[in-house]
């Protein structure tokens, strides 16, 4: 039997990293299995909480910018469509009828004023909470609806509650924890139908997985304790099960479920950051998952395909560690073509008003008309001098500031960069001697920068560190940044000479 399995988000926003990371182990799966991976929108429950019409978008950019593209959803289509519950309710409702016609679900007519009541004296007693399975009984039900009917003047309006068996025990078979079992007479008769006709999750998705010839139910570990009721759901209709594998729980650092306190969830944010697709999925995969006795961190897409079993899967919660997401990715820009994290990054820079936007071919520096520096070339120059530094393409704006931004001494200059170097002795001679001589240079390159600047060090007599030290602030405004002879070759002649006299004006 060829493996079939499923993602089944709600759009309740930019989703959680967690589910991103279940979306990741089933397309894996069925990828290595040679299997089948659908994607269906669970978006029945209405509330505003619960469903954000944009998170659909959301949830599809998510699958997009990863790779992990469904064999069949709602954007596609597929054989099994619609992959939208909200479209499916008539599915649902005959689903419902079905069981009610057979004993094993029930109309309950309480009003939400009884249900209250009937909370406030469990807690008054001390008892656990949950329904007192009222309406199971036909003589009550039938009494209570004939009270509403004759209150309200109309049909009462009910749910459909699954009733639950009273005894005995629900297993789990669950491939990565093993069999786990409930006892049944600890679970709620939970509402499988609501009184506006739309299907709670246990209904929907016992419905879906069994049309759609789910095998495998692979998702997050926050379903498991919920899991008997759906179990009981397929037993109710007479249907077998998909196995279940509930990876392990995300923790933060102190141990504790990954929340906002630890830091960013959504994987929006991931996004905005500037996290690369394969560094995202490389390290996504590793929490909870792990490649048996080979010992290494750094997996391509292909590779874990090729190794994806359920064996892998680990039980101890996983913690996510930020700043190892972030190594990773610095290591997969470091790996990655320039010509792709440039594309990457010039987002950024136009988001921080460092390019125009758009960047058009004959863009040109906005102030100063010699430079005619054509702003893509500039940027395909300076980007690749700081990606060996560069560990979430959002920093480049940082990194990459200087070589934009309008310096103008001492404004955009660093403080303490001007109160350690330019206030040196020979700064005047300095400046005047690599004003001249860069604009004689006929061959503007690193090598001919740095042949310059040395014979110009021994002439002053002084030592290497006094003269790039200055010449660094004086055209980048900074202590820091790369290798100072590409940073003057990738600023440009008149650039690099322009920043020097405008210093030398001043100081
Ligand atoms: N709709 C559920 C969620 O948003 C999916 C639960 C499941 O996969 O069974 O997490
Ligand atoms: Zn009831």
């Amino acid at each position: 039997m060829s493996v079939r399995v499923r993602y089944a988000p709600s759009p309740t926003g930019s989703p959680h990293v967690g589910n991103v990371r279940t979306a990741i182990y089933n397309w894996l799966f069925a990828r290595h299995e040679g299997g089948t991976f659908i994607v269906r929108l669970e978006d029945t429950d209405r509330s505003p909480e619960r469903y954000v019409p944009e998170g659909i978008f959301d949830i599809e950019a998510s699958l997009r910018f990863l790779g992990t593209l469904p064999d069949a959803w709602w954007v596609t289509g597929g054989p099994d469509a619609p992959y939208v519950q909200s479209q499916r309710l008539e599915t649902y409702s005959d689903a419902a009828r079905k069981l009610i016609d057979s004993g094993k679900a029930y109309r309950c007519y309480c009003t939400r004023e009884r249900l209250e009541a009937m909370r406030a004296s469990q807690q008054a007693e001390g008892k656990p909470t949950g329904y007192d399975r009222h309406c199971r009984d036909p003589k009550l039900r039938e009494a209570l609806r004939l009270q509403r009917l004759e209150a309200e003047g109309q049909e009462p309006s009910s749910v459909v509650r699954l009733a639950m068996p009273l005894e005995g025990v629900t297993i789990l078979h669950d491939v990565v924890r093993g069999d786990i079992s409930y006892e049944n007479r600890l679970q709620d008769d939970q509402v499988i139908l609501k009184s506006d006709g739309f299907p709670t999750y246990f209904l929907a998705a016992a419905v879906d997985d069994h049309a759609f010839g789910i095998t495998h139910i692979i998702r997050g570990d926050d379903w498991l304790s919920s899991a008997p009721k759906l179990v009981q759901v397929f037993h109710a209709l007479g249907w077998e099960p998909p196995k279940f594998v509930h990876p392990p729980l995300i923790v933060g650092p102190d141990g504790k479920k990954l929340s906002k306190r630890h830091g960013a969830t959504q994987f929006a944010w991931f996004l905005e950051q500037g996290y690369l697709p394969e560094a995202l999925f490389n390290f996504l995969v590793l929490l909870g998952w792990s490649a048996g006795s080979e010992n290494r961190e750094l997996f391509s897409v292909p590779e874990l395909i090729e190794r994806f079993t359920l064996e892998g899967m680990t039980q101890s919660p996983a913690v996510f560690d930020y700043e190892k997401l972030k190594w990773m990715n610095g290591h997969y820009i470091r790996r990655s073509e320039p010509g792709r994290i440039i594309g990457m990054c010039l987002p950024y820079l136009r988001r921080a008003g460092l390019i125009p936007d758009p960047p058009g071919p004959d863009a040109k520096d906005p102030e100063k008309e010699a430079y005619r520096i054509n702003v893509l070339d500039y940027a395909r120059r300076v980007i690749p001098l700081e990606i060996e530094r560069m560990k979430v393409l959002s920093e480049v704006t940082d990194l990459v500031g200087f070589f934009f931004k309008e310096l103008s001494y001492p404004e955009g200059y660093d403080e303490k960069a001007i109160a350690k170097w330019m206030g040196v002795p020979h700064l005047k001679q300095l400046l005047t001697a690599e004003i001249e001589q860069f604009g004689a240079l006929t061959e503007w390159t690193a090598e001919s920068i740095e042949a310059t600047v040395r014979s110009i060090g021994a002439d002053l007599g002084v030592k290497f560190g006094e003269v790039i030290h200055p010449t660094r602030v004086a055209a980048t405004g900074q202590t820091v940044g790369p290798g100072l002879f590409e940073t003057l070759w990738a600023l440009g002649k008149e650039r690099t000479i322009n920043r020097l006299r405008a210093v030398l004006e001043k100081v």
